[in-house]
């Protein structure tokens, strides 16, 4: 079984959903650089700093900054991960090339619409980072995390017009890396829109799990 995962897809895919389910079924290690951000602007850290106006407009946090947070994970990391929401760019995977040796790209492919109708509803819970979704996948207790209890919300990107940005970043600095990754023989695609317990079953297939 394939273990030392990368999770690539436009924002909305499901990637951080996925991620902890898979996380928790095998006890992989997670690392989602955006929920890292989120923390740092929470806790007015420098990093935080340094992202924040990026995150806000659905621009690319710059390479250098991403790629350390990567290299400071991935140091305290021995059993399998799954990085989600990283790289984004082919500095961003060259980079990680050095650092790493990943065994599957999993693809989340998707439609364009149904990404944004999955974002504008996405809910979150800042404790824990757990992902609802207010029309698909709701919290059994309205707007409260089913883990913690902690009130959950709406990131500020996840507005449409931000969303649209991001979608744009994405098609033009990250969907470069299908091709990287095919090539290197490292991708695998699934069908990102299918119910959440069928792409699971995929993504479980691709690695080997079952
Ligand atoms: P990403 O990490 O790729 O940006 P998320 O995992 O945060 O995507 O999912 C985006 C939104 O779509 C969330 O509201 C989540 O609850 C919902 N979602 C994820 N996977 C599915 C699915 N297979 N079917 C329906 N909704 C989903
Ligand atoms: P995500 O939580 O993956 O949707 O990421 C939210 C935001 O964090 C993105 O729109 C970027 O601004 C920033 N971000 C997360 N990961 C990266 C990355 N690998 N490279 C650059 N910016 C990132």
């Amino acid at each position: 079984m394939k273990t030392r995962l990368v999770f690539l897809g436009p924002p909305g895919a499901g990637k951080g959903t996925q991620a902890l389910i898979m996380a928790g079924k095998f006890s992989f290690a997670r690392i989602a650089t955006g929920d890292i951000l989120r923390e740092a602007i929470a806790n007015e850290s420098e990093l935080g700093l340094k992202a924040k106006e990026f995150m806000r407009s659905g621009l690319l946090v710059p390479d250098e900054v991403v790629n350390e947070i990567l290299r400071e994970k991935l140091s305290s990391t021995d059993n399998g991960f799954i990085i989600d929401g990283y790289p984004r760019t082919i500095e961003q995977a060259d980079f990680l090339q050095k650092i790493a040796s990943i065994e599957m790209v999993i693809y989340f492919d998707a439609p364009e619409e149904l990404l944004v109708q999955r974002i504008v509803n996405r809910r979150v819970c800042p404790r824990c980072n757990a992902v609802y979704n207010s029309v698909e996948n709701p919290p059994k207790v309205e707007n409260r995390c089913d883990n913690d209890g902690t009130e959950l919300v709406h990131r500020i990107d996840d507005v449409e017009d931000v969303t649209r940005e991001r979608l744009k970043t994405f098609w033009q600095k990250t969907a470069p890396l299908v091709d990287y990754y095919f090539s290197r023989d490292l991708l695998a695609k699934i069908s990102a829109g299918k119910q959440l317990e069928e792409v699971t079953a995929e993504i479980e297939i691709a690695i080997g799990a079952i």
